[in-house]
């Protein structure tokens, strides 16, 4: 748990969040902003400010986190059509520093992206 860390505060339940999924090691809750009918974000439980930092620090969990993931998509009823986004440093569009994978679903999508 990191001070002032907004995702770490979504984990600890002292931010509010539509969760719509947990496990011991992962949380999937919905974006405040969605950009599709389904936007899903997933975050470890563990703070690691993003995914190159995770996957250094414990490509274990980043494989859950993508197993995660993957369920979240199948949860929202998008088995075989979703897309996971991971941006990582602020150049591209990052600005929550906990890693977390966008689940994004339920339009079409243009690639590539824009
Ligand atoms: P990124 O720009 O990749 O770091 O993504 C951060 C995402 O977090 C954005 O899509 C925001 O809409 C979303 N977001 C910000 N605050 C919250 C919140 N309190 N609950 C849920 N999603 C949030």
């Amino acid at each position: 748990m990191v001070d002032g860390c907004l995702f770490c505060g979504v984990v600890s339940g002292d931010i509010p969040a539509d969760v719509v999924a947990e496990t011991d090691f992962t949380v999937a809750f919905r974006d405040i902003a969605p950009k599709a009918p389904v936007h899903v974000l997933v975050v470890p439980r563990e703070h690691h400010s993003d995914l190159a930092t995770l996957t250094d620090d414990d490509p274990q969990l980043a494989g859950r986190l993508v197993a995660d993931a993957v369920a979240a998509a199948r949860g929202e009823g998008l088995d075989g059509r979703f897309r996971l986004v991971v941006n990582t440093g602020a150049e591209t569009g990052q600005s929550v520093f906990h890693v977390h994978l966008h689940v994004l679903g339920g339009r079409p999508f243009a690639w590539p992206p824009g």
